[in-house]
């Protein structure tokens, strides 16, 4: 189908949007008149600029308050209409959206508002331009679809029809099955916004909360499957007011805009039974592992706080380079076991039980860089991923090493599809040395199994978007968003899973100060987290985050937990299905381990317990960072 969007969608000036939206891959555009009001540009200079860009202009919009006036409005409103005209055909436009009236001139009058709306078309059809009449969610005396629709039908005219906005309809919670009563014919344009739901007034909700499709709670899918049975043959185009996207860099809001264009029709398509665009998802059976860039150089703060007293993890295999130690150091408390080292590249291993971390010694401070996902089809994850608009990175591979499908999320983040020890394939494991050569497992020495999820930081404006991707490419499953407080902000946070939990990842943005740098975590799923923390917490007291007392008062006021929970530094929470104790580890550049026992079918990840976490990082950073400042007097 035809793709367009609204220019009030992206950021930028005309132009810049222009070429946004071109190189996104759109065909056509929807010119919002105040984008060609505060352009330097002639309209005949747009027109060139979008034919050389390969883009048409499918609509120009808005004009209001039109139709249902006395006679002497009436006379200016058609004066108003016949200037419009002649700017839309120097832009070579043929299509105007007329919104239905707001004005207290308007009469509520429905015979009024038809014969002055066919006398605008009359007057349009002089210029080769229709008119698309639209039901503004708030209009004065017209603010339902299909009201809207009597009126176009009374009026009669060939160069009149209606435009159908998502937004207004599912805003105003009308029923979308209306729609197949209209010819398709006489749908002249279809605008497409999602929104969350949030209770305030429709018209603030309208201009400053919508979002793409897929990113909020309408049934979007439903409501084009209800248009495209009426015929209607024209484009999807959104129509997106939102004070981040109007913030945000136009270029990539364009190719989120077109990545939820093409997973909605993929949705429309298969409510309608006909043969999807893009290949299905492959959905992952978990991670295969998870990859820390880590300085080359050795920033040791953290090590020595850690290790105070330690053991230092597992000897260097000779020979080999040594990695900083603020992870190792970390990972070896844990019960990590550094398995193998790559020989081409500065890359450790480093395993547990089915739990995989990757040492990438190529980065700047810890962080987490890329996810390993177990896919039953990588090169199938791959293709699905390129359907939806993500980079496929190119595979830097030596000549024995395994090959590695990988593609970039929005985020930065480089996910890779790969089959551990699959029977008659080889591993990307047998990249590492010495483990090829027959090393054991590493067994579970602190009972860590697998990883759990993983929780990754959203940059700004972009948490939507985000959220699209994994849904789009991974086919997991998106839940509701939480706001967690933060002693110097919020923490916006999205859990999101596959349907039978085995991956799982949580989305969060920070809304906390500039400087403020967000952490990521990996968290590990432990058989005994009991056993764990009584052990970790007797080897390496200096590893655990603090929690404080009073978080244990409130939990013993509320659930009738065990007191050796405050012992061990435990957190707790429950839902209906199950139970969940977690604690967390100390910060690690932007990186921290969580680790994580779940009772019962306990599906959350803690949240709860998220504001005491962020309140403990936020004091244990401080202390370390005023140690720190301490300079050596003279
Ligand atoms: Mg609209
Ligand atoms: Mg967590």
């Amino acid at each position: 189908m035809r793709k367009s969007i609204a220019t009030v969608s992206v950021s930028g000036t005309l132009a810049e949007k222009l070429t946004a939206i071109s190189a996104a891959g759109f065909d056509g555009v929807e010119i919002f008149e105040n984008d060609l009001l505060v352009s330097p540009l002639s309209p005949e200079e747009v027109r060139a600029r979008a034919r050389d860009l390969g883009l048409g202009i499918d609509l120009y919009q808005p004009f209001r308050d039109f139709e249902a006036v006395p006679g002497d409005v009436l006379a200016g409103n058609l004066r108003r209409a016949e200037r419009k005209f002649e700017v839309m055909e120097r832009l070579g436009a043929t299509l105007l959206l007329v919104c239905s009236s707001v004005s207290p001139d308007a009469i509520d009058d429905d015979e009024l508002a038809a014969e002055q709306l066919r006398l605008l078309a009359e007057r349009a059809a002089g210029h080769g331009i229709s008119i698309a009449y639209e039901a503004l969610a708030w209009g004065r005396h017209v603010n339902e679809y299909l009201h809207a629709w009597r009126i176009v039908r009374m009026a009669d005219h060939p160069n009149l029809g209606t435009c159908l906005d998502s937004f207004h309809i599912l805003s105003r919670g009308s029923d979308p099955i209306g729609i197949e009563a209209i010819p398709g014919d006489k749908v002249f344009f279809l605008q497409l916004a999602d929104a969350p739901l949030l209770a305030m007034d429709v018209l603030q909700w309208s201009r400053h909360y919508r979002c793409f499709p897929g990113q909020g709670t309408f049934d979007l899918a439903g409501l084009v499957t209800h248009v495209l049975e009426t015929g209607y043959a024209g484009p999807l185009s959104l129509e997106v007011f939102n004070d981040g996207f109007r913030q945000a860099d136009a270029g990539r809001t364009s190719l989120d805009a077109m990545r939820s264009l093409i997973a909605l029709e993929e949705a429309a398509a298969r409510r309608r039974g006909t043969t999807p665009p893009i290949p299905p998802p492959v959905i992952p059976s978990g991670f295969a592992f998870a990859e820390l860039s880590v300085p080359p150089a050795v920033p040791s703060a953290i090590a020595s706080a850690v290790s105070a007293g330690d053991p230092p993890g597992p000897p260097d295999p000779p020979g080999l380079p040594r990695h900083p130690p603020e992870l190792s150091a970390l990972l070896a408390a844990l019960g990590f076991v550094r398995t193998g080292t790559h020989p081409g590249k500065p890359v450790e291993l480093w395993e547990q039980g089915e739990a995989r971390i990757l040492l990438n010694a190529t980065g700047d401070e810890p962080a987490l860089a890329a996810i390993g996902l177990e896919s039953p089809d990588p090169a199938g994850s791959v293709k699905r991923a390129e359907s939806l608009l993500s980079p496929v990175l190119p595979r830097h591979r030596a000549p024995r090493e395994a090959r590695l499908d990988a593609i970039a999320a929005p985020d930065g983040t480089e996910l890779f599809f790969c089959r551990t020890e699959h029977p008659g394939h080889s591993s990307w494991t047998d990249d590492f040395r010495p483990r090829a050569e027959g090393t054991a497992r590493a067994p579970a020495a602190e009972g860590i199994t697998h990883i759990d999820h993983v929780a990754l930081t959203q940059p700004r404006h972009h948490f939507d978007e985000a959220a699209l991707f994994y849904r789009g490419v991974l086919g997991l499953r998106p839940q509701e968003s939480l706001e967690v407080p933060d002693p110097y902000g919020l923490l916006r946070s999205k859990a999101m899973s596959s349907e039978d939990g085995a991956l799982r990842m949580v989305l969060n943005i920070n809304q906390v100060g500039a400087q403020h740098i967000p952490w990521q975590h990996i968290a590990l799923a432990c058989d005994d987290i009991v056993a764990t923390a009584h052990r970790l917490r007797a080897a390496h007291p200096g590893l655990l985050l603090p929690v404080p007392a009073n978080y244990y008062d409130d939990l013993a006021a509320r659930y009738d937990a065990p007191p050796e929970l405050r012992e061990l530094g435990l957190l707790y929470d429950r839902d209906e299905h199950g139970e969940f104790l977690h604690l967390y580890t100390i910060t690690a550049g932007r990186v921290f381990f969580e680790i994580v026992q779940r009772v019962g079918d306990y599906q959350g990840y803690g949240a709860a317990n998220a504001p005491v976490r962020l309140a403990a990082q936020h004091a244990w950073g401080g202390q370390r960072s005023s140690t720190m400042n301490v300079t050596p007097s003279a």
